[in-house]
């Protein structure tokens, strides 16, 4: 059953005995394109989806947040005067994020409520942004803050950096608290700018799970960070985003040849996501499976990021008929691909891609057909 504000009201219900007082929501997301281009100051673009974190929840008269999570079977509680670092688990993200609004100067009050999401756990759709994105929310409601989309994922990025320990950038927490139905949005890393852009009509977003993880994500992800900084420095520019191509092919023989194929992924993938944004007003899906394809060739070879069985994915996702265009998600070396497709044919391409990824990669892929939802809200 997909998971609304009745069905939150009745959980709420069986624990407290009445209904809440409000119910939240908050997204998680895919990225279209724009991949390791957001610690760059360049720009992404990615979609909330209708997978969501929720809690419903009432206003307690102390300051005492007290949570019970459906998923875990498990309650947790800590109070706003004491918050201290405890075990990993989910009650962190929540701690997390009243740390960090306090830090910010919030004066936030006590709640108790229910949590449960229906956003899959580690699957690449950040669902502990969604978690965040929801716990703010919450927060939000219960001491009557007003919501500012930006400042609130700015707080919830610095929540999973620095509570949990997370070094993610800031697109997870912004689209999840900005996204806008049957939209992506343009996301300018540097200005924190959201620009709405439609999905074109008929297309329909597909996730493909590999089922893969691997365990030197965080290594290489620190590695490429590194090498992109040291390209910036030998442009002379303060980041990657402020480069050309022009500039950087000036540049070729003064630098190592692995730095310049880094910059010349983070560069040209910059601009194949401000051209993607043009080509979604234009309503052309050819186009913008054209790009998607593209940035997926650039993160293989050029940025090194990709998997054999995230390029088995794209080629089975391709061959499609129905299929305009698909590349790797994420961070990369494993997870999720995303797919654009026609609408019609969703289910058919989503159980024939998973079919064929399975025959030829002996594993299980787990699939997603996604509609762009809003972003975080109360109601
Ligand atoms: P991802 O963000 O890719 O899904 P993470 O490891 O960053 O994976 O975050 C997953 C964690 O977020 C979970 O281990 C859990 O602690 C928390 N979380 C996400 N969704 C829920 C949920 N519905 N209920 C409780 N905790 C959740
Ligand atoms: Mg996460």
């Amino acid at each position: 059953m997909p998971l609304d504000q009745t069905n939150m009201s009745a959980r709420f219900a069986e624990c407290f005995g009445h209904s809440p007082d409000w119910t939240v929501r908050a997204p998680g997301r895919v990225n279209l394109i724009g991949e390791h281009t957001d610690y760059n100051d360049g720009f992404v673009l990615p979609m909330a989806i209708d997978r969501a974190v929720w809690i419903a929840l009432r206003p307690r008269d102390d300051r005492i947040v007290s949570v019970y999570s459906i998923d875990y079977n498990q309650a947790a509680e800590f109070s706003l005067d004491l918050i201290e670092r405890g075990q990993p688990g989910w009650i962190e993200y929540i701690k997390g994020m009243a740390w960090s609004l306090q830090q910010a100067g919030y004066i936030l009050k006590g709640w108790e409520g229910v949590l449960t999401g229906d956003v899959p756990l580690g699957a690449g759709l950040s669902s502990s942004a969604a978690l965040e994105m929801a716990a703010a929310r919450a927060m939000a409601a219960v001491a009557d803050i007003p919501w500012i989309p930006a400042e609130m994922a700015k707080l919830g990025q610095r929540a999973e950096n620095q509570w949990v320990g997370v070094n993610c950038g800031i697109m997870d927490q912004l689209i999840s608290a900005a996204g806008r139905a049957g939209h992506a949005l343009l996301i300018d890393c540097r200005a924190l700018h959201t620009d709405p852009t439609p999905l074109p009509e008929g297309t329909s977003v597909v996730v493909l799970d590999t089922s893969t993880r691997r365990g030197l994500v965080d290594s290489a992800y620190n590695e490429r960070r590194a090498q992109c900084e040291e390209a910036a420095r030998s442009l002379g520019v303060p980041a990657l985003r402020d480069a050309t191509i022009e500039r950087l092919e000036q540049s070729a023989d003064a630098m190592d040849p692995v730095v310049f194929r880094r910059a010349r992924h983070v560069i040209s993938e910059n601009a194949r996501t401000l051209r993607a944004a043009q080509t979604m007003r234009r309503g052309d899906p050819t186009e913008l499976g054209r790009l998607m394809a593209e940035s997926h060739r650039s993160l293989r070879d050029d940025y090194q990021v990709s998997s054999d069985e995230l390029d088995a994915m794209v080629e089975s996702a391709s061959e499609h008929g129905a299929c305009f265009g698909a590349r790797m998600t994420g961070a990369g070396f494993g997870g999720c691909a995303v797919a654009l497709v026609r609408s019609e044919e969703a289910d058919d391409f989503a159980r024939r891609t998973a079919a064929e990824y399975e025959q030829k990669n002996n594993r299980t892929p787990a699939v997603y057909v996604c509609k762009a939802a809003d972003g975080a809200e109360a109601m």
